[in-house]
């Protein structure tokens, strides 16, 4: 399993995913993070053979998925924005 860090916004507040009650809504809030590291997994940097390191997925009120991650350059960067569209 790739290791992501999941956020999710409960009122004015980022808080980590162990933290959310609701364990259905945990379940699939940690399932589409996975999703995501498990795309970027797959996704090399052309010029390093790199991938995205320390990823995060923060979850907004509305559901939307606000993807960080490190890169090793921009080239890297350029791909996943590619690829995740
Ligand atoms: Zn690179």
């Amino acid at each position: 399993m790739p290791s992501v860090r999941i956020t999710v916004s409960v009122g004015t507040r980022a808080v980590p995913l162990e933290e959310i009650a609701d364990p259905r809504v945990a379940a699939a809030l940690r399932g589409a993070g996975q999703d995501v590291a498990r795309r970027l997994e797959n996704i090399a940097c052309p010029v390093h053979r790199k991938v995205a390191t320390n990823v995060r997925v923060h979850f907004d009120q509305r559901g939307g998925a606000n993807l960080q991650y490190d890169s090793c350059c921009a080239e890297l960067g350029k791909r996943i924005g590619t690829a995740l569209g």
